[in-house]
């Protein structure tokens, strides 16, 4: 946690492997056609100009529905697959308390509120990695609140509420809410003699309109048969060009990504072997 990192390491002339940031990938396309091409070029800009690198296989890693945009050369079943899943918007927001008092005169750490703005407020667990240690010594001091927010619209097909709730992410304003959090903890925490104007220091509101990869649902979405649903359509090698991401996997979570990484790589190997 307090160390710190260079990031210029990352990006070194001679290393084997380089990592440039801050560079957003705009085109994919075979130098030729995609199955007797011997190269992929890849644009990308960065500080406002465009570069192109040539590579020998490429690894899609990004959000799948803008593959197809990236990569018009794919074929359009490809790309109707990738565009599928619609990422699942999510809010952490934390709150910096002066002093947490009001939790501990009411003796809880959270509280659960499936009908309000935020579905729930907890105190924030320290994370105490070597000489960091956050952990407050007594309700006196200062801690964090973390609240969640999922924004959907009830009564849709799964993939509309979160299209719903994209909109309304890239529409609320940061003053919508500061006032709903305010509301909230002092309706939650009132019997515990808490004063917003008081004792909240500060807000963060993190938005993710396109956060976790959409995971299928027996509600709305088919049983496709194996080899047939969305992510395993989409995530087919096309010539030199692989594809690996959590969305590849139709599973929002980490191992997934890894998992997908692992195995684009290796369809790109397995066909330099061949
Ligand atoms: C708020 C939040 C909390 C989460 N918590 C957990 C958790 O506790 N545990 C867990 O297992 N998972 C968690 N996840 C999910 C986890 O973050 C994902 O499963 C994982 O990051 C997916 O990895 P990925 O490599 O597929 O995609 P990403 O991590 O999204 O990486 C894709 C990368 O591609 C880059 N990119 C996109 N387009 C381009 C382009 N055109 N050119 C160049 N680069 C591009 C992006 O900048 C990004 O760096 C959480 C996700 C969110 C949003």
């Amino acid at each position: 946690m307090l160390a710190r990192v260079d990031y210029a390491t990352l990006d070194r002339p001679g290393s084997p492997i380089r990592i440039r940031l801050s560079s957003t990938v705009a085109r994919v396309r075979h130098a030729g056609s995609s199955t007797s091409a011997r190269d992929v070029e890849v644009a990308y800009a960065r500080d406002k100009k465009v570069y192109a690198v040539r590579a020998r296989g490429v690894v899609l890693a990004c959000w799948n529905a803008m593959i197809p945009y990236l990569c018009p050369e794919l074929p359009d079943a490809q790309k109707e697959a990738l565009k599928y899943g619609v990422k699942v918007p999510l809010v952490y927001t934390s709150v910096s308390l002066r002093n947490w008092r009001s939790f501990h005169a009411l003796g809880i750490n959270g509280a659960s509120a499936p009908g309000m703005y935020h579905t729930g407020a907890r105190l924030e667990m320290p994370t105490v990695i070597g000489g960091y240690n956050p952990t407050p010594a007594s309700p006196d001091d200062p801690i964090l609140v973390r609240m969640t927010r999922t924004p959907c619209k009830p009564g849709l097909p799964a993939r509309d509420q979160q299209r719903a709730g994209h909109v309304e992410l890239l529409t609320t304003t940061f003053e919508t809410f500061e006032r709903k959090i305010r509301d909230q903890l002092a309706r939650v925490l009132k019997d515990g003699g808490f004063d917003p104007a008081r004792d909240i220091d500060a807000i963060t509101v993190n938005r993710w309109p396109h956060g976790y990869a959409y995971e299928y649902n027996p509600l709305w979405d088919p049983d496709w048969p194996e080899g047939q649903s969305p992510c395993e359509i989409g995530r087919k090698p096309f010539g030199r060009i692989a594809i690996g991401n959590s969305d590849a996997a139709a599973a929002a979570y980490t191992d997934q990504a890894i998992d997908q990484a692992y195995r684009a790589v290796k369809e790109l190997v397995d066909a330099k072997a061949s």
